[in-house]
Formats: C-alpha cells, structure tokens, sequence
C-alpha cells in the first residue's frame, strides 16, 4: 500500500509531523522531489528537529529512509544531517539513496547566489541551495546522476565538459573566478566515499517491496502552489510537488498510490516572493506570525519570517484537487485559539468579478480577497483527543472549510507533537 503525504498550499503545512505520525505504521518512507531548501521540522521524544533532505521517517528504528531519483540531493548536507541526529541520540537510520539520483554541486549553490546578486531586488526569493541551477541541468542533461561517481573515465570527461559551459557563465555573466576542473573533481571523490554505503537501485527495490505488501509513505516537499507547472509560475519550486509526481520520483506505478494525504494549515503562510491574496500585515500578521507553528512562523531551513495570511478556500480546494486528494489532515489549528474573530478568505474579486476559481498567475496578482467571518473559540484545544469534544465553534470553523474546499478533512492536527491529532469521520459526500 502507497500513500504520499503532500502539501496543499505554499508548503509549511506541518507534513513533517503528519509524515513522522504516519512513519509508524510504514516500513519505507521516501523524499521524491526537492532538495535541501525546504525543511519539516518534527518534536518527538528525543527534542525538535528541523530536516531538510532526510525523509521524515528516520526516528523510528523499524524504517527504511529513501531518498529517491528525483531529489536533488547535496550529499554533504546529507551525510551532515544523519550525523546531526545521530549526535543527538537518534539510533543510526537505515538509509537507501537512489544510484539515479542526481548531484547538487558546489557550482549549482555558486550559480543560485550569482543570479541573485546580479537580479539584486528583482530576485526570486531563492534559499540560495542550489536548486534551480540544478535542475536547470538536470534537464539540460548536464547533471551528474550518483551512479556517474564510480565510473572515474567518465566522470573525468564529463566534469571538463560541464566546466567549459559553466566557466564562460562564471567568468563573462558573473565576473567571477572560474571553475577548476581537476578540484571540482577531488569533490566529487569526496562525494563518492561519503554516499557509497547508501547507493541502491531504489525502484527495483521498490517494486519488491509493493510486492510483498510493505507500507510505503511518498514525503512531498512544499504544497501544490508551489508546483512548477499547476503552481503560481515563476514564483514556484524546480521540481514537481504533486503526489503523481511521487511515482516518477520514486520509480513506482501511479497506480500504486491509493490515499493522497493533502496537509492544509488551518491559516496560511508562505515564504519568498509571488501573490498571497490572503496575506495579512503589520500588528495582525506579526501576533499570528509569533503564536503560530510552534514556536514561531520562521523558515526551518533559512529562518526567515514567513508572509502571514488567513485560510485561503479557493486556493486550498485548488491545492488538494491537484494532489487527488483522499484526505485532508488540517493542522495548527490549535494557533486560532487566541482570536475573537477569523476571517477565512472565500473567492477572489478579480477586475470587479468574484470568482471561487484559483486563476493563472496574471490573473491572481490582480485578485482581491473575499473574506468571511467565523466566531473564535477562544479556548486552549490541545491535549482534545476526541472531534466531539472540540468547542462548537472550532467545530464549525473545520466543517465550513471542509464544504468550501470539497476534500474531506479526516485528520486534525492540535499541537505540535506525534500524539496531538484526532481523527474524524468526515460527512462529506455522505
Ligand atoms: P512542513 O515543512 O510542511 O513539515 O512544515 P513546517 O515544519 O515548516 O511547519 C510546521 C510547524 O508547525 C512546525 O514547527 C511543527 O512542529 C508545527 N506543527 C505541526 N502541526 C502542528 C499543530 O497541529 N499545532 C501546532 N501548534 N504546531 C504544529
């Protein structure tokens, strides 16, 4: 049985919890897409742990933690964020990179900091990984898959035909120094004897493992916004972010993956640059900034405030429809508990017309949010383990977006922690 975990909206949705709550009945959980610029961040019993390329199901012993071929994959930051939990306590995970995944190298995080120097405040925002530049070639087919790194003759060749490309960038765009072909090449030896005790032949390994009936949970990165093709392009991730996409970047069959899990955050939040029609400014976002997540709405990886904003229906029934959502597990709803009133924004008012519609990104950085304004429950709902014992009006405040998005909301998250989570029955479509 296949599940993937994805996101609905800008990411930050709390999947590395709902992954690490799920990783206990699986026996395999992958990363399929993205790289080191995102990060969940996971409380479990041995503290609090910001990840950002180990799949989110490494604290537990009985797991088998693969980073799949479509993950960009910076070895270095990998080799250092195993030994990061290990350091703390966290017995040795059992780890499986695929030999067809692909290299970030020092050039692709090179390449992201040039371009964002030289664009200054049109920038894209970029956490400066690496991650464009790399899938840049990947597509290009100038990447470097791992398997490459233990064929020396070819390695050779290839790394003195990709510098030349690469020089006339750094040298005549950038105006900085240039690459080193014989250095570059004592990296990826380096590379080489760091990664080797994890290289496997994944989808093979896959395949037996859909055959004799293992659980296998598909980690996606980001959320459904954030896509490259059905995200708000160009203010978007390199690499897909869609469930569907999990079967590519993991080698497994479509049809393999029966629930979509879709994580909706029961506010909104987003980072870097691009349209948020329900962001929210000053003393209003600043509180739900400080009281959100836990401990804060700062970026795991880069620590950045995150952009602030009510729940967005139009573009969360758009986010789960993308991902084939099964279920929909709402998150921090916990947070809410401090206000009288929330607005939740229900269509977009678009060159005087509302639309519940989530528009082409031309359209959508013209669009005005319609908010509507449910009560507060003005209560404390952590530690509630059972749906019925929620106050009313916290209830009601799930069920209305559960009829505005159409997905139903099985799972709901209070409180940042494995235990903190109820599960419901939904009536939707009953
Ligand atoms: P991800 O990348 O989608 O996993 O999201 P992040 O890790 O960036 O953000 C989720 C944050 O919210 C983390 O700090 C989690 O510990 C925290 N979190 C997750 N679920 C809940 C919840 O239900 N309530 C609270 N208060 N915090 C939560």
């Amino acid at each position: 049985m296949v599940k993937a975990v994805v996101g609905a909206n800008w990411g930050d949705e709390g999947k590395g919890k709902i992954t690490d709550m799920l990783a206990r009945e699986s026996d395999i959980i992958i990363r399929f897409q993205g790289g080191a610029n995102a990060g969940h961040t996971i409380v479990n019993n041995y503290g609090k742990f910001a990840l950002h390329t180990l799949p989110s199901g490494v604290f537990y012993g009985h797991t088998t933690n693969i980073i799949g071929n479509g993950v960009a994959l910076n070895i270095p930051i990998l080799i250092e964020e195993i030994r990061s939990i290990t350091d703390r306590g966290v017995p040795a995970p059992r780890i499986l990179v695929s030999d067809r995944a692909q290299i970030v190298m020092p050039y692709h995080i090179l390449l992201d900091q040039y371009e964002e120097e030289r664009l200054g405040g049109r920038s894209f925002g970029s956490t400066k990984s690496g991650i464009a530049p790399f899938y840049s070639d990947k597509y290009a087919k100038i990447g470097f898959q791992v398997s490459e790194l233990f064929d020396e003759e070819l390695l050779g060749k290839k790394v003195v035909g990709v510098c030349e490309i690469k020089n006339v960038l750094f040298t005549h765009l950038y105006h900085k120094p240039a690459i080193d072909p014989e250095e570059l090449l004592t990296v990826l030896h380096e590379y080489k004897e760091m990664i080797a005790p994890y290289v496997c032949d994944v989808s093979s390994y896959l395949d037996q493992a859909v055959r004799d009936g293992k659980n296998i949970l598909l980690e996606g990165q980001l959320g459904t916004l954030k896509d490259p093709d059905h995200g708000i392009y160009p203010m978007v991730t390199s690499s897909s972010t869609l469930a569907a996409y999990g079967a590519i970047g993991a080698g497994i069959a479509p049809y393999e993956i029966r629930q979509v899990i879709t994580v909706c955050k029961a506010y909104s939040s987003a980072v870097g640059a691009g349209a948020f029609v329900s962001e929210i400014f000053g003393e209003q976002a600043d509180e739900l900034r400080r009281r959100g997540g836990d401990g804060g709405e700062f970026g795991a990886t880069t620590g950045r405030p995150r952009r602030m904003g009510w729940f967005d229906c139009v573009a969360s029934r758009y986010g789960c429809r993308l991902q084939g959502t099964t279920d929909v597990a709402f998150t921090v709803l916990d947070v809410l508990g401090y206000l009288d009133e929330i607005p939740v924004c229900i269509g977009y008012e678009i060159d005087g017309e509302v639309t519940t519609d989530f528009p082409v990104t031309p359209m959508l950085e013209r669009a005005r949010p319609v908010l509507k304004t449910l009560p507060g429950w003005k209560e404390d709902i952590r530690g509630i383990r059972k749906y019925e014992e929620l106050p009313e009006n916290c209830r009601r405040y799930v069920e209305f977006i559960e009829q505005q998005i159409g997905y139903p909301i099985t799972m709901v998250s209070n409180g940042p922690g494995r235990e903190d989570i109820i599960y419901r029955e939904s009536m939707l479509h009953k």
